[in-house]
């Protein structure tokens, strides 16, 4: 618990959140202000502000969350399909900083806007990065 997180106090019950899915782990609430109908957010509830301190016993109950909330709510809302999302840090766009799980339910031809301008990489320039990256493993 941080006293200065706005999730860990919805975590607290401090503050007033609409919970959709919660077990002794995470809990997965409505988010405040929706991209799309349906738009929810899974709260790791030990507060951890990003994934590069998520320990992986965590990360992987997480995904198995995400993935049974997602199916519901694709057969709920009835959607076309949907962005599973995470911020990590400011650069990355991630406004609250304790962990957690965008499920952005998309429509055919809603208004939400996930993209990036596709780059292009140097001759041998992914392998290197990749061997790279590869060797803090
Ligand atoms: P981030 O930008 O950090 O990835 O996402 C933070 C998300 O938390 C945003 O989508 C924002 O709407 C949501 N959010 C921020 N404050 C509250 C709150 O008090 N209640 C709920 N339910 N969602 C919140
Ligand atoms: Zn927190």
């Amino acid at each position: 618990m941080n006293d200065n997180c706005i999730f860990c106090k919805i975590i607290g019950k401090e503050i007033p959140s609409t919970t959709l899915y919660e077990d002794e782990d995470f809990c997965i609430i409505m988010d405040i202000s929706p991209a799309s109908k349906g738009h929810a957010i899974l709260l790791v509830k030990k507060h951890v502000p990003n994934i590069f301190e998520l320990d992986a016993e965590l990360a992987s109950k997480a995904l198995v969350v995400v993935s049974k909330v997602a199916k519901a709510m694709k057969e709920e809302l009835k959607c076309d399909g949907m962005n599973i999302l995470q911020n990590n840090g400011e650069a990355a766009g991630q406004t609250v900083f304790h962990l957690h799980i965008h499920l952005i339910p998309r429509y055919k031809d809603d208004q939400v806007n996930i993209t990036w301008n596709p780059g292009k990489y140097g001759e041998g320039e992914a392998a290197a990065l990749a061997d790279a990256i590869r060797k803090r493993l």
